[in-house]
């Protein structure tokens, strides 16, 4: 494979350019260019840069090959990789603006019993440029004149962001660079299902991303049962890394809370979950599952769903149910790339 362009910052893009000779101005026309989606084969510049550069780059790091719209506006994609992987993403559209879903690995290995991402193990970790690729082409598939249609970013397609720390961290640098594609790090929302180490981490990089936190149980014994990771992080760990993350952010954290009927939706876990949380300066997410073939976990039910709401609210949490988009266009997480490489099969 060759190398990806989008990786860089506009910086080293800038030393690259130069340190081939090349006039300096050329970096900011071919950065400009990268920004708004293009190849580098459709590049305004001049045709010996575009070859030099498709020697060694991508001309196309990520493609979309399949684009999903569904009755709520919500649209979802298949990306084909340079070499020849297959990934997804989601663009939510909200009266706010776009919201779009990325993945940051291919497959994943963390082995959660209800998502389907992890079926297969993980495959490989993306790159930053090839995290960012995924933004700029559907940012250009809907921006129009005035600028771009992609305003907020959650890292909750396929993959553990923490799992691929190094690549994620230089994504949320370069996609929040106030003269690239300039996504607030307000408006992005990394998602783990709780690597603490890389929780302080990232809190120490001085990003200011939300975080959020798959939870989905009340007790390590039962989080243990559904997501192989809480053998190595206690949720008491959990929490004392999201207190450090509001300490030196200022921002305060999300759980997510996906609804497994006969597992974690009783009154009990209302109330444990009240027990844990109440004085912390989070939000509850809950979640209603969306079902896999591969797997015999079964969705809690709407009224279920907002009676636990309702409890958590009574106790003083604040929390809401998510809304669900999409649903006709198929499943959550992995479904679709899943699907799709059965197909082919
Ligand atoms: N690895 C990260 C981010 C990807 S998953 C994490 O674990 O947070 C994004 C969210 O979707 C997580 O909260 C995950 O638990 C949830 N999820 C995965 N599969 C799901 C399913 N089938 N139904 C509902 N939520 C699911």
């Amino acid at each position: 494979m060759k190398k990806i362009l989008q990786d860089l910052s506009f910086e080293e893009l800038e030393n690259l350019i130069e340190s081939s000779g090349e006039k300096k101005f050329r970096a900011r026309q071919v950065y400009t260019a990268l920004m708004q989606g293009k190849k580098i084969s459709g590049m305004n510049v001049p045709l010996e840069l575009r070859q030099k550069l498709l020697q060694e780059y991508e001309d196309e790091p990520v493609r979309i090959i399949k684009t999903l719209t569904s009755s709520d506006g919500t649209e979802k994609y298949l990306f084909a990789l340079a070499d020849g992987n297959i990934i997804e993403g989601v663009l939510m559209k909200h009266d706010y603006g776009f919201s779009q879903c990325v993945s940051t690995q291919v497959g994943c290995r963390m082995g959660c019993k209800f998502c389907a991402s992890t079926l297969g193990g993980l495959v490989r970790n993306l790159t930053s440029g090839e995290i960012l690729s995924q933004v700029l082409a559907v940012n250009a598939l809907h921006s129009d004149k005035r600028g771009k249609a992609v305003t907020k970013v959650v890292l909750m397609g396929s993959g553990e962001p923490l799992d691929n720390y190094g690549n994620t961290v230089k994504f949320l640098k370069n996609v929040s660079a106030p003269d690239g594609i300039n996504i607030s790090p307000r408006s992005i929302s990394l998602s783990t299902c709780g690597i603490v180490p890389k929780i302080y981490e990232l809190a120490d990089e001085g990003l200011d991303v939300n975080l959020t936190v798959s939870l989905h149980q009340t007790t390590d014994e039962g989080r243990a049962r559904t997501m192989p990771i809480a053998k190595k992080y206690t949720i008491l760990e959990i929490l004392k890394a999201c207190d450090y993350y509001f300490k030196k952010t200022g921002r305060r954290y999300i759980f997510e809370y996906t609804l497994i009927a006969g597992e974690n939706c009783g009154s009990e876990h209302a109330e444990q979950l009240v027990r844990l949380l109440k004085g912390r300066c989070c939000h509850i997410n809950l979640i209603r599952l969306n079902e896999v073939e591969e797997r015999r976990l079964k969705s809690a039910g709407d009224r279920r769903a907002y009676e636990f709401c309702a409890r958590l609210e009574k106790g003083g949490l604040s929390a809401t149910v998510r809304r669900r988009l999409g649903t006709d266009i198929g499943g959550a997480c992995g479904q679709l790339r899943a699907s799709y490489i059965k197909g082919e099969e």
